[in-house]
């Protein structure tokens, strides 16, 4: 698929019609049946086809999803609950104001700076409320998945489209708009910065709802398997690399700001649906699995995962770093030992002003293109692997992850195209791989 100066697709109508509605129509569906095959399933797809093989598609479908479908009281006032102190917390929290990019129509994005801690607070309130004054059972999240995640499809729904309405009829920022496809519209979003009372909705669902979600859903997955039967070592190492990786994500949340999820994707279906269903849903599936599979994995094994995943982690951050400094530094910066191998890329905004910006050719940038989604993939991989062998389930993220990072490569690709020309095949040419080097 191919971007227009607008940000719009423009493959074929017929193409993207079908494949939207492939997405919309499957993604839910998929979100559900994980989360019962996890919990009903031994975690099998065997066990699934053969579920499905008895009952037929539809009716085996109908027996899943019509107990969870709307939800549950309990399971919308824990939504409730969470998303009121999230906004509470993102609000009150202090931090230093940070600047997003400037958009093509020169809007720039502000944000408050708080989301470490408001990660750090978030799990302190869990441990007080849940661990220390025992309000409640952390495990109840888990016990209320599949009604969480019904409650949760709908909301998302329902919300994609007040934002698909409010971006046409009252947008928040210049870049908005229709691409004159309703269904895409709804798919794509209308509204690329929307804020409602004062929010900046992509920064709540993205980071502070589907981001935050993960780590205290992991928590209470754990904490069902000590009460069910004790903790085991593979359910700490794949639990504690997931809540390293979640608490990195929160200290550099400010750069989240400039990367494609924010600046290029519109508030719709694809990136507001994905954040407050998808990640519940599939990112956690690993330590969903293992609550029923307390396999142990021994002390040899679980060092070499935690091993490898943080140099995965290091090597994605510190790749991340390594442009923020150069770019902050307007290329006067030294890598590994020497002065920082830069191309200054102009291009042309849309508003048809020259701008500059520098593309590093040097460190993890010279590498490959996208060298940081290697670390990023090694990282899922290693707090997968203490599943062991059994089943698929607990690999599903690592797999989905893959797929998703090789297709962001390509976007991005298009994207920098786009918009630095010659510039950019320049850099492709004195890094010419996209991910892997040699390989992709
Ligand atoms: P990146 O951090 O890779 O940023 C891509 C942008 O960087 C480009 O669009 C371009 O933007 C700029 N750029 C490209 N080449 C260069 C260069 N040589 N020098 C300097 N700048 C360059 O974006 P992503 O959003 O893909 O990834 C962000 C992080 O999020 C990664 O660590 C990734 O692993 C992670 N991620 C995780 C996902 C998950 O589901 N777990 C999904 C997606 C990403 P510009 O216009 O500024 O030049």
């Amino acid at each position: 698929m191919e971007q227009n100066k607008k940000g719009y697709y423009t493959d074929h109508p017929i193409v993207r019609n079908i494949s939207v509605l492939l997405l919309i129509g499957l993604t839910p569906p998929a979100a559900i049946v994980f989360w019962y095959t996890s919990q009903y399933l031994n975690g099998s797809f065997v066990e699934l086809f053969r579920f499905f093989g008895k009952q037929g598609f539809f009716s085996g479908m109908y027996q899943i999803w019509a107990p969870v479908f709307w939800g549950s009281k309990t399971a919308w006032s824990i939504i409730g609950i969470y998303a009121a102190v999230e906004l509470v917390l993102m609000k009150i929290l202090p931090g230093k104001t940070v600047y997003g990019p400037k958009t093509p129509n020169g809007y720039t994005p502000i944000y408050k700076n708080n989301g470490f801690l408001a990660f750090l607070v978030s799990l302190a309130l869990l441990w007080l409320f849940g661990f220390q004054l025992k309000v409640f059972d952390p495990a109840i999240i888990y016990d209320h998945f599949g009604e969480i995640l019904g409650a949760l499809n709908v909301f998302s729904l329902l919300f994609c489209l007040l934002l698909y309405f409010k971006g046409i009829y009252k947008p928040s920022t210049p870049d908005s708009g229709s691409s004159g496809n309703p269904l895409f519209d709804y798919y794509w979003g209308t509204d690329l910065y929307p804020h409602i009372f004062g929010f900046n909705v992509k920064h709540f669902t993205n980071c502070r709802f589907g981001m935050m979600a993960w780590p205290l859903l992991i928590i209470s997955f754990a904490v069902k398997q000590h009460e069910l039967y004790g903790i085991s070592d593979s359910m700490i190492v794949s639990v504690a690399l997931q809540l390293i990786y979640c608490a990195i994500f929160f200290y550099y949340e400010s750069g989240y700001f400039k990367t494609m999820d924010i600046q290029e994707d519109r508030a719709g279906y694809y990136i507001v649906w994905g954040v407050m269903v998808w990640i519940p849903a599939v990112y956690t599936l690993t330590a969903h699995y293992l609550v029923q599979h307390p396999v142990h994995i021994g002390p040899v094994y679980s060092t070499v995962l935690v091993a490898v995943a943080l140099l995965g982690f290091y090597s994605k951050t510190n790749m991340n770093r390594q442009r923020i400094h150069v770019r902050n530094n307007d290329g006067d910066y030294q890598i590994w030992g020497h002065k920082a191998k830069i191309i200054r890329a102009q291009f042309v905004d849309q508003k048809g002003e020259k701008r500059e910006s520098l593309l590093l050719v040097d460190g993890w940038w010279g590498i490959s293109r996208h060298f940081h989604y290697v670390g990023e993939i090694l990282g899922a991989l290693c707090w997968s692997l203490p599943a062991l062998f059994i089943n698929f389930m607990p690999y599903f993220y690592v797999v989905y992850l893959t797929i998703l990072l090789f297709h962001r490569a390509k976007r991005d690709d298009v994207k920098c195209r786009l918009k630095y020309g010659t510039y950019w095949d320049e850099y492709c040419k004195s890094v010419p791989y996209k991910i892997i080097p040699g390989i992709y």
